[in-house]
């Protein structure tokens, strides 16, 4: 049986906190995927560094596709332009960790 699948959409601080979470709780039980337009991500922390020490930006910048990888899930470069209603509320769904 196919695994369901769940789909983060934006790598930013949210999508990752979010991703990371669902990974740890739900291990193999799901797919996780994200989707992010950009194939890097910001640790916005640093980003003060970069503005007055005169830092990289790329030492902020990290890359989505290998972060993932290593926690066994998906990602997908693609800029989002619609999600359908039903994708995001299903009729009937499982509560996972409860
Ligand atoms: C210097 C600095 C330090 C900070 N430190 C902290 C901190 O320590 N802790 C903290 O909680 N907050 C911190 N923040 C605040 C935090 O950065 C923001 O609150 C946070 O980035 C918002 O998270 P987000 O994931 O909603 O948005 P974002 O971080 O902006 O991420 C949104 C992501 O979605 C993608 N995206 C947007 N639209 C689409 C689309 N249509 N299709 C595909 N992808 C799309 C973007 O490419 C982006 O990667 C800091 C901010 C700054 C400036």
């Amino acid at each position: 049986m196919n695994k369901p699948r769940v789909v983060t959409l934006g790598g930013g601080f949210a999508g990752l906190r979010l991703l990371y979470r669902l990974s740890h709780a739900l291990a193999d039980r799901v797919d996780l995927v994200l989707v992010d337009e950009r194939s890097t991500s910001f640790a916005k922390p640093v980003l003060p560094e970069v503005a007055f020490t005169g830092t990289p930006v790329d030492h902020a910048r990290f890359p989505l596709q290998s972060i993932l990888e290593r926690r066994g899930c998906t990602f997908i470069q693609a800029a989002v332009s619609y999600v359908a209603e039903q994708l995001v509320a299903p009729k009937s769904y499982q509560l996972f960790g409860q």
